[in-house]
C-alpha cells in the first residue's frame, strides 16, 4: 500500500466493525466480545490437484469454525477464485448470527478454496473436492462441523465430500453433510431453501407495511441457486419479475420476464443476457431498475457507496452474504429503504440443512410439505423476533437481527463457562 493511500477495507474488517458497533450497545465485557467477534479455528491448507494433462496444480482453501457454543460449526464452502481467508472468516461469524437468529442448534463455519470451478474439468472437479475433504477430514464431522454447498459448489460435490469422508471412516457418514443429493439422504426442498426462505421473509416484510402485492415490480442480482429460485418461487406467487443479473449481463422487460424461460435460456447460453422476451444490459444495469424489490443474490459487496444512490427499491432482500457495504447501508436507511439482512434473509439453506440433519439422524424422511410449511414456520418466527427488537429498541432491521445474534451466544458461552 502507497503511504497516504486509503486501503479498502476488507468484507472481514466490516463485518467486525457492524458487529462491534451492535455490541458496544449491549455491555458486554472486552472479553466476551472479543471471544464472540474471533473464529475458534483457522486451518489454510494446499489442494494439489493432478490436471487432465499430467501437470499439478495447487489451489489455497480454507475451513474456518467461527463459533461452536450453540451446537456444531455449520457453513458452505465456496469455490470461487477470490476466495480469501478473510472472506471465509466473515461468512463463518454471519454464519453463527444466522443460527442464533433462527434459533437453529448449530454454530457457525465456512470453507473456500481460491478456484474458478469452470476452468476444471470433471475429473479435476472431483479430485478437488476428495483432495479438499481429505485435508480438513480431521475437523469435520456430523457432531463437529457440516459443510454446505455455496457459491460454485452443489449437490454433486456435496456426495463427494460425503463419499471420501465415508470411505475413510469404513462405512457410510452421510450427516458429515447437507444439501446432498436425495438419493444419499438429502432433504426435498433443500436446493430451493435458501430461495424460499427469501420469499418467505420478503413476504413477512410487505405484510408489517400493509402493501399490497400484486403488481409489485422485483428485480433480482445473480442467477444462481439463491436467486433463480427466489425469483421463479416470487414468479409462481404472482409477483413480476422486471429484472434479472448474473456474471455475464442483465436483462429487463418493465412487463415482466418469466423466470422459468430464462432460466432454461441460461442453461444453454451461459447467462441471462441474449434472452429473447427482455432487453439485455450491462450487469450492473440491475441497479438503476424501476423496481420495489431488489434481491441481491450474487455475492459480497455489491451495492457499495457507487450504486446504493441509484436504487430505486423500497424493499431489499438480502440473498446473498453481505451484499451491502457499510457506506450503502447508511445511504439506503438515510433513504428509508426495509433491509431484510443477510442473517435472517437467506437462513432458509441453513434451516432445510438442520432439517436434512435431524431426517439423518432419524433416518427417517419428510415429505416437501412438511419440509416447506416447517421452513416458513422459522422464517417468520425469526423475522417478527427480529422485527419486535427493531421497534423495541428503535434500529434497523440489521442492527436487530444482529442484537438478538449476539444475545444469544453470549448466553450459550455465559452458560456452558470457559474450559479450564
Ligand atoms: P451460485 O454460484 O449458484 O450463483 C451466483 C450467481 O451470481 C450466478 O448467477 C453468478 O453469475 C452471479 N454473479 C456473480 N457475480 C455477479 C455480478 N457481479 N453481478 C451479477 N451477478 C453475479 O451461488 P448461490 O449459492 O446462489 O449463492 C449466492 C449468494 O447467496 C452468496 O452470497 C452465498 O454466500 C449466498 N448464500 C447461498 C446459500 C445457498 O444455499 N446456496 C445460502 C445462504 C447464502
Amino acid at each position: 500500500m502507497t503511504i497516504g493511500s486509503k486501503q479498502k477495507k476488507s468484507v472481514w474488517d466490516m463485518t467486525k466493525e457492524r458487529l462491534n458497533s451492535v455490541m458496544d450497545t449491549l455491555h458486554l465485557s472486552r472479553g466476551l466480545k472479543e471471544y464472540i467477534t474471533e473464529p475458534r479455528k483457522v486451518v489454510e491448507v494446499s489442494v494439489t490437484v493432478k490436471r487432465e494433462k499430467g501437470d499439478i496444480d495447487i489451489f489455497k482453501g480454507w475451513r474456518v469454525q467461527h463459533n461452536t457454543n450453540r451446537g456444531p460449526a455449520k457453513g458452505g464452502i465456496r469455490y470461487h477464485p477470490d476466495a480469501n481467508l478473510d472472506e471465509i472468516k466473515a461468512l463463518a461469524l454471519l454464519m453463527t448470527l444466522k443460527c442464533a437468529v433462527t434459533g437453529i442448534p448449530f454454530g457457525g463455519a465456512k470453507g473456500g478454496v481460491a478456484v474458478d470451478p469452470a476452468t476444471l474439468s470433471k475429473n479435476e472437479l472431483e479430485n478437488l473436492t476428495r483432495r479438499y475433504t481429505f485435508e480438513i477430514i480431521n475437523i469435520i464431522g456430523p457432531e463437529k462441523d457440516i459443510p454446505a454447498p455455496d457459491v460454485g459448489t452443489n449437490a454433486r460435490v456435496m456426495a463427494w465430500i460425503m463419499d471420501t469422508y465415508s470411505i475413510d471412516k469404513g462405512y457410510s457418514v452421510p450427516g458429515v453433510v447437507t444439501g446432498k443429493p436425495i438419493a444419499l439422504g438429502g432433504s426435498q426442498g433443500r436446493e430451493e431453501a435458501t430461495g424460499r426462505g427469501v420469499v418467505y421473509s420478503l413476504l413477512s416484510a410487505l405484510k408489517v407495511h400493509q402493501i399490497d402485492t400484486t403488481d409489485l415490480a422485483i428485480a433480482v442480482q445473480g442467477f444462481g441457486n439463491v436467486g433463480s429460485n427466489a425469483a421463479r418461487i416470487l414468479y409462481d406467487l404472482g409477483f413480476k419479475i422486471v429484472a434479472i443479473s448474473d456474471a455475464g449481463g442483465a436483462i429487463h422487460n418493465k412487463a415482466g420476464i418469466d423466470p422459468h424461460k430464462a432460466f432454461k435460456h441460461t442453461e444453454e447460453a451461459g447467462t441471462v443476457a441474449g434472452y429473447k422476451d427482455a432487453d439485455t444490459m450491462g450487469r450492473d444495469g440491475i441497479f438503476e431498475v424501476d423496481c420495489d424489490v431488489l434481491i441481491p443474490a450474487a455475492l459480497e459487496n455489491q451495492i457499495k457507496k457507487s450504486n446504493a444512490g441509484l436504487i430505486k427499491a423500497k424493499f431489499i432482500a438480502e440473498g446473498a452474504n453481505a451484499p451491502t457495504t457499510l457506506e450503502a447501508d447508511r445511504i439506503l436507511n438515510d433513504k428509508g429503504v426495509f433491509i431484510i439482512p443477510d442473517i435472517l434473509c437467506n437462513a432458509g439453506g441453513v434451516t432445510v440443512s438442520y432439517f436434512e440433519w435431524v431426517q439423518g439422524n432419524d433416518a427417517y424422511f419428510w415429505s416437501k410439505r412438511k419440509v416447506d410449511l416447517s421452513l416458513r414456520d422459522i422464517m417468520e418466527k425469526a423475522f417478527y423476533e427480529v422485527y419486535e427488537v427493531s421497534k423495541e429498541r428503535k434500529v434497523d432491521m440489521r442492527r436487530a437481527a444482529t442484537i438478538l445474534g449476539v444475545e444469544r451466544v453470549a448466553e450459550a458461552v455465559e452458560l456452558r463457562g470457559i474450559y479450564p
